[in-house]
């Protein structure tokens, strides 16, 4: 069992209150999580607070894919493709539950930027600055091998494509994978627990004030080091020092991707494709039932916490499918969900957002902040790397910090996150068809139990355990499944509202919400009585829900101009 239940989250957070931990990290998104983690291996008392639910900033609201970025390569970032290049590989094999390989196909039209040399070039690069295995080096196509690879693709001024390998992650799950991994060894992480101010002693931070959102109550928790990661946040979370440095290191970049029924759009694999007009780069990339494309990039100064997609950005994002997919004949109609994300990009002066480095820096206050900005999700291991040796290197010259036991590495690199704890890819491919068999037992359709296991991994089978309990009360198989996953969520994931479980736990909001009715009031009944959620809470909760649920869709209210 890992001590990660929503029910003793209180005493978590006054235990807290009792002692000085040496590392306290602001931010529950994949940064946030990474540098937990990296921190706890190196031996470090170290806690996590998350202002809302853990990655429901940007990290659960990426493309999803764990990359080494090939448009990074017309910025000449070369060290950014080789670091996040290399580390896909090593997040593959340690969350190979959420991880899945995928062919890409990058097509080329006359009159596009991309021709096939240049295509050829850069995928060449790519392989090489990315380390990519021989078995997954790229391969140009020709015009009738890409029609037939991919035969939605518009075949006007198609002159070929580029295939390569990317992998599609379940980003939120990783952010949460990877804490609670931490949490197995030691860490403490607490959602819904927002630093308002900072403790300080000797002009140097202490320690931060936070605020228990669910309670409204404020505590003190007392650290050598307080790490900012709170990712768009960053400069806020700066600026709630006594004396602020003024700072403008954060610029930040909207990204909205749709989400539209897979029989609307079947593709064979992911396209990686080209605006024509604007000569953007979209990816179309399938997912269970439905395939999601994105993504824009505009530049964003309005409500951070609500980040949501408008008519304009739906509407770009449906017409440049219908350039290269046409025959799908695609309209705003097909839009089943949509989400938006906001990118922490690190200010340069002079650039462009498109211009601008995806690259993260790390930087200290006179009073001893340390935060990181910038960054992907992908080279989230090496950004907790820079921070946590930053803070090693300080902790071993300093005498007066209370004792720490330090492993001089973090070894982040061998840590298979929660969910992932598998010996070998033979042990991996066993579980899975494990797995699969119990589908006849447990009277529910394969493909919904190759999900879960993609969920839940080694974890699968607690899950089913819990949804085994439900067997005299509950007929529905389906509903015994969603409600085992539930009371896994809440019990060691951390689930203490409905969106948590909805939205962040599960992705229902965004792949699957046609179907999230159907079992919206046992669920909620079931989260209310593990909770002890009085009516007035239970209410709360769903109304909280009904608002996410329907602002996905709000961009349909706006006029057209
Ligand atoms: P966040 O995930 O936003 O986490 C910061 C957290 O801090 C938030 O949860 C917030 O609630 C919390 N917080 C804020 N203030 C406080 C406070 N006062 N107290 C406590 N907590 C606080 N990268 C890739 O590698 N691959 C991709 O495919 C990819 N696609 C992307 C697509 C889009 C549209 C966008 C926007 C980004 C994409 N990225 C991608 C980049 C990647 O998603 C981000 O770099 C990464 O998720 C940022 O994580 P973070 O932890 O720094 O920030």
């Amino acid at each position: 069992m890992i001590p990660f239940a929503a029910a003793d989250r209180t005493q978590y957070l006054e235990n807290l209150t009792t002692k000085k931990v040496h590392i306290l990290v602001i931010g529950g998104g994949i940064t946030g999580a990474g540098i937990l983690l990296d921190a706890v291996n190196r031996g470090f008392e170290t806690a996590l607070i998350e202002k809302k639910d853990f990655a429901s900033g940007t990290s659960s609201r990426s493309t999803k894919l764990i990359h080494g970025g090939l448009r990074y390569l017309k910025q000449a970032q070369f060290s950014l493709v080789k670091e996040t290049g290399k580390e896909r590989k090593i997040v593959y094999n340690n969350a190979k539950h959420l991880v899945e390989r995928n062919k890409m196909i990058l097509p080329f039209y006359k009159g596009g930027t991309l021709g096939a040399w240049t295509t050829s070039i850069a995928l060449w690069l790519y392989d090489r600055l990315a380390r990519v295995g021989k078995n997954e080096h790229k391969m140009m196509l020709k015009k009738q091998t890409t029609m037939r690879i991919e035969p939605l693709l518009n075949t006007e001024g198609l002159k070929g494509a580029g295939l390569y390998y990317e992998y599609k992650v379940d980003d939120t799950r990783l952010t949460l994978e990877i804490i609670k991994k931490a949490v197995e060894s030691g860490g403490v992480a607490l959602n819904y627990t927002e630093a308002i101010g900072y403790l300080y002693e000797d002009g140097k931070i202490s320690g931060v004030k936070v605020l228990d959102v669910l309670s409204n109550t404020t505590y003190e928790i007392q650290a050598d080091y307080v790490v900012n990661a709170s990712g768009p946040w960053s400069d806020q979370v700066a600026m709630l020092e006594h004396k602020p440095e003024s700072l403008k290191r954060i610029v930040l970049s909207k990204g909205v991707h749709i989400v539209v029924p897979f029989h609307r759009l079947p593709l064979k694999q992911p396209v990686y494709f080209e605006n024509r007009s604007d000569k953007r780069m979209i990816f179309a990339i399938p997912h269970w039932e439905y395939t999601y494309i994105g993504t824009t990039d505009t530049a964003y100064s309005m409500d951070m916490d609500h980040p949501l997609a408008n008519k304009e950005e739906v509407s770009y994002l449906v017409k440049s499918l219908s350039q290269v997919f046409p025959k799908a004949h695609i309209s705003e109609n097909d839009v089943h969900s949509t989400w938006a994300g906001i990118r922490p990009l690190v200010y340069e002066k002079g650039k462009t957002l498109a211009e601008l480095s995806r690259k993260d820096e790390v930087f200290k206050s006179t009073s001893g902040l340390i935060s990181i900005a910038g960054g992907k999700l992908t080279g989230y291991r090496k950004m907790a790397e820079r921070v946590v040796e930053l803070i090693l290197a300080e902790f071993k010259s300093q005498e007066n910090k209370t004792s720490p036991v330090l492993h001089e590495e973090a070894l982040t690199d061998l840590s298979n996150v929660s969910g992932s704890e598998f010996k070998s890819d033979d042990d991996f491919r066993k579980l899975k068809s494990y797995c699969n068999s119990l589908c006849t037992h447990l009277q529910v359709d394969e493909r919904v139990m190759e999900k879960v296991f993609h969920r839940y991994g080694t974890n699968t089978e607690q899950v089913v355990a819990l949804a085994e309990t439900f067997t005299d009360q509950v007929e529905d198989p389906y509903l015994r499944l969603e409600l085992g996953g539930l009371l896994y969520g809440i019990r060691q994931e951390m689930v203490c509202t409905l969106s948590d479980y909805l939205i962040r736990r599960t992705n229902q909001l965004y792949f699957g919400r046609d179907q999230i009715k159907k079992f919206l009031i046992p669920v909620l009944d079931l989260l209310a009585s593990e909770l002890g959620l009085d009516e007035t809470r239970k209410s709360k909760n769903l109304e909280d829900f009904m608002k996410e649920y329907d602002s996905v869709m709000q961009w349909q209210n706006e006029k057209t101009l």
